[in-house]
């Protein structure tokens, strides 16, 4: 039977406000206040706390073990799950937090991530200001009755998987879990693999990097910051490698919208992961001056927050956004929204939309890809070898060997079929893709991939100024390849 009463001493609740405090201070603002309460109103209601207290203790000992853990799943928005430390998602809206006394600003409507405030300093103690949240709904995840259970993906390190899943079995053991809710998953993941390795490499913990470094965000939008033409490496942007954001179609998004903040980056996640959002829709809307990443149509949660502001009641926004999850049939929504004088912009944008990305999923992945940038700029060496360590096992490494104008001037059957684009391509030669088009980059930036006799005939990344690194591939299983 589901837990009716408002425990004041629920295990999570205490958790989430032991965080809060920590977090905001004392005196926790009324706006986390009131966000927590409704989430944890339908999560002790339902009885849906075990997944996110076994998921918080699985991440904690990640962490203690020197590992990051990245979310998606229905819960990656929760404050509880902020709080918790299982998401690195703020879904408040954009504010600045003081690392010494606390003190919180929020922020105007105009800013649409916490992570593209301004540098300041904190007004009450000048001690050093960082900004966060990402203005995220809680019906998304929880539905517009709060009845939806919560499903947590847990994303982590090849190397790990193992350890994870013991510990989710370790701590299923001691729990009283209620039939119907789902179990936590734990998924290897590339990525992580690649994060983990860069930090032993660089001494530099992923976590630590900030996400408004105005250079490491250039790569989105030119090669300069990397030294490379684009003539050089075959592209305007000095994306490749770099997850979800290196393959050409996202490229030409980049090149075409030149996105210059962590938000927009986000709008471009959204855009490149949803159906019918970008290619007749917002495409062309930016090219003809009509509409700007900001304003295009790409993600759910922001279609949401966008229709309540146009004046369609909660509930109606809230079945609207859905169907753009399922690519339902809109005649309805379309009555709620002319009633509720939608601009005929925006109907005739979400009318072509088949499917939007929840906003979670997209910060979670621009987060990834901004600590890609940072490593890939200011860690070179280390980021290649990183790379290769993971992505090389599926790869002829031998091809990457080559030098810039061989691997250039290399024929169709080393070189894969459709050379910078990946659609329809078969996963093999896209993952060979890749890694020649990074290896091109290196060849750029001074340096190269190299058998090493030194090194037992392992692979290395070379370079003039630096010396040489080992790439010691990770072990992991072939068959869940994940590009
Ligand atoms: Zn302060």
């Amino acid at each position: 039977m589901p837990n009716q009463q408002n425990h004041e001493d629920d295990p999570i609740r205490i958790s989430c406000y032991n965080a809060a405090r920590q977090r905001y201070g004392d005196d926790v603002p009324e706006a986390v206040i009131s966000r927590l309460e409704e989430e944890l109103q339908h999560i002790v209601r339902n009885g849906f706390s075990d997944p996110y207290i076994v998921a918080a203790r699985i991440v904690d000992k990640a962490n203690a073990d020197g590992f990051t853990m990245a979310i998606r799943g229905s819960v990656g928005s929760s404050i509880v799950a902020y709080l918790l430390g299982i998401t690195e998602v703020n879904p408040l809206p954009p504010h600045y937090q003081c690392l010494e006394c606390r003190h919180v600003e929020w922020a105007a409507d105009a800013v649409d991530s916490g992570f593209d405030l301004p540098s300041e300093l904190c007004a009450k103690c000048g001690g050093k200001f960082v900004g966060d949240g990402h203005r995220i709904p809680y019906q998304t995840f929880f539905g517009a009755d709060g009845n939806t259970s919560p499903n947590i993906d847990l994303y982590t390190a090849w190397e790990y998987e193992e350890h994870a899943n013991n510990e989710l079995n370790y701590q299923m053991h001691n729990s009283i879990w209620r039939s119907g809710i789902p179990v936590p998953d734990i998924i290897p993941h590339n990525a992580a693999s690649v994060l983990k390795r860069v930090h032993t490499l660089t001494g530099i913990d992923p976590r630590s990097i900030p996400m408004n470094d105005p250079k490491a965000l250039s790569l989105f939008r030119s090669t300069d910051a990397i030294g490379v033409t684009p003539d050089q490496i075959k592209s305007k942007v000095a994306t490749y490698g770099i997850p979800e954001m290196g393959i050409g179609p996202v490229r030409d998004m980049l090149q075409m919208t030149q996105p210059s903040s962590f938000s927009e980056l986000v709008q471009i996640s959204g855009l490149s992961h949803g159906v019918g959002t970008w290619d007749g829709n917002a495409r062309e809307r930016i090219q003809e001056g009509a509409g700007t990443l900001r304003t295009s149509i790409a993600c759910r949660d922001q279609l949401m927050m966008d229709l309540m502001k146009f004046g369609v009641d909660m509930e109606t926004a809230y079945s609207i956004t859905v169907s753009k999850r399922k690519d339902l049939p809109i005649a309805e929504s379309v009555e709620a929204m002319l009633e509720s004088k939608v601009p005929a912009w925006y109907m005739e944008s979400y009318r072509k939309v088949r499917y939007l990305f929840p906003k979670s999923h997209a910060v979670s992945y621009v987060i990834s890809a901004v600590r890609y940038a940072f490593y890939k700029l200011h860690f070179p060496m280390e980021f290649y070898a990183a790379y290769f360590s993971v992505h090389g096992i599926d790869v002829d490494m031998e091809l990457c060997t080559r030098g810039e104008r061989d691997i250039r001037n290399s024929p169709e059957e080393v070189r894969p079929e459709g050379y910078h684009t990946l659609q329809g391509m078969a996963p093999e030669k896209a993952l060979q893709e890749m890694a020649l088009e990074l290896a091109l980059e290196m060849n750029a930036r001074g340096m190269r991939i190299r058998k090493s006799s030194h090194a037992g005939g392992r692979y290395v990344v070379e370079s003039e100024l630096y010396g040489t690194l080992e790439i010691p591939f990770i072990a992991r299983q072939q068959s869940h390849r994940v590009i």
